[in-house]
């Protein structure tokens, strides 16, 4: 099969559909894949790396998009890119076609068929595809938060890891998830003073037993969530119900129990974010104040370690690009009912449920 790889064109998007070494793996089955020139600039591979890697190189999109049989990318197609595409062509690249009604009327009328990361399950009913963002996503958030704690950033100038003979700063984790996890997992290793709370007890038990004395755990409503946040110097906000806004467990009224210059830190504000005064911030510009209290709500964190992020990616993605391009994506649909949950439009019809359902399409 001949595998196009487009450089990302979405503002601040520096990852890229395929590093070299899955390029390898790709070319070693038998298969072609052409990179856009510059496609891998963000991740520190340059076209020498990838013609290293069997690759050819394109001059432009457009050249990429005419020759591919599959394209492979990380951010969903954006107008330019949607017009390129051609029916029969295979798409496997994040999508989230829920509250994008533009895109998907690009992609149903250009006959793509769209594979989306977001919606590939896994037999234990997780989402595979979108974990390792949530773990690149949870660990920085305690890095952002310790920058923002810092004096020149807002913060109340305090280290989370303390000094022997002074306390170690105090970190709340809204949400005990993927995202949840891995922030503690953070800031337990800086040696700050961790609490998690979560609503699920299957969760706080995997929590408790994982963290022993090294991360408290509790079980999250309001009053437990004003008494900890009113202790707090970091607030992690990582909760998820999954398909619906995420909840808001601090409200305006609420941030006046909070320490001058604390922290919270929004990982969930792509889902509407769940604190009542987060909205959405870029890197260039990470953080805003309300009432003393500073704010983090990158909306796109993992973008920011693009490398890192690009080969977490591709370690979940790899190895079904390969089976689409050994077997064809028929049949590597028929053989994994967990892949084809990520079709999500076929020869101008969605056939994802829940994204019909949400834009009123027939499936
Ligand atoms: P997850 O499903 O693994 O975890 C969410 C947790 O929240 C669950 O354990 C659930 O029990 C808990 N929860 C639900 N309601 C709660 C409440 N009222 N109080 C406490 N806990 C509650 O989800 P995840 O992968 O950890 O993702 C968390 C959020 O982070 C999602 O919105 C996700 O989209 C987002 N995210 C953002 C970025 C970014 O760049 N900003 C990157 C990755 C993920």
């Amino acid at each position: 099969m001949l595998i196009g790889v487009p450089k990302e064109i979405k503002n601040h998007e520096y990852r890229v559909g395929l590093t070299p070494e899955s390029v390898s793996e790709l070319v070693g089955r038998g298969h072609s894949v052409q990179v856009e020139t510059g496609a891998g600039i963000g991740i520190g591979a340059d076209d020498e790396a990838y013609r290293t890697a069997g690759a050819t190189i394109g001059a432009t999109a457009a050249e990429i998009f005419e020759a591919a049989e599959m394209i492979v990318k990380v951010k969903e197609p954006q107008p330019a890119e949607c017009a390129m595409l051609r029916p029969g062509q295979i798409l496997y690249t994040y999508l989230h076609l829920a509250p994008d009604p533009e895109q998907t009327k690009a992609l149903v009328a250009s006959g793509v068929t769209a594979i989306a990361y977001e919606t590939v399950t896994s037999p234990t009913g997780t989402l595979p595809l979108l974990k390792p963002m949530s773990q690149v996503a949870g660990r920085m958030s305690i890095q952002a938060g310790a920058t923002a704690l810092e004096k020149a950033h807002g913060g109340r100038g305090v280290l989370l890891g303390g000094v022997p003979g002074v306390q170690p700063g105090k970190v709340v984790v809204l949400g005990g998830g993927v995202v949840g996890f891995n922030a503690a997992q953070m800031a337990v290793g800086l040696g700050a003073d961790v609490t998690i709370l979560d609503r699920s007890p299957d969760v706080l038990e995997r929590l408790a037993t994982h963290f022993e004395s090294r991360a408290k755990t509790a079980y999250s409503t309001q009053t437990r969530i004003a008494e900890m946040i009113a202790e707090a110097d970091l607030v992690i906000g990582a909760v998820l119900i999954p398909g619906a806004a995420a909840p808001k467990l601090v409200t305006r009224a609420d941030l006046a129990l909070m320490k001058p210059g604390a922290v919270l830190v929004d990982v969930a504000i792509d889902q509407g974010g769940c604190f009542e005064t987060s909205h959405a911030t870029t890197h260039a510009e990470p953080t805003y104040e309300v009432d003393g209290i500073v704010h983090y709500c990158v909306a796109n964190m993992p973008g920011a370690v693009a490398r890192t992020s690009t080969y977490a990616l591709n370690n979940v993605t790899l190895p079904h690009a390969l089976r689409i391009a050994d077997l064809g994506w028929q049949a590597a649909l028929r053989r994994d009912a967990h892949l084809a949950n990520g079709l999500n439009v076929w020869n101008g019809k969605i056939t994802c449920d829940a994204v019909a359902e949400a834009l009123g399409y027939e499936t």
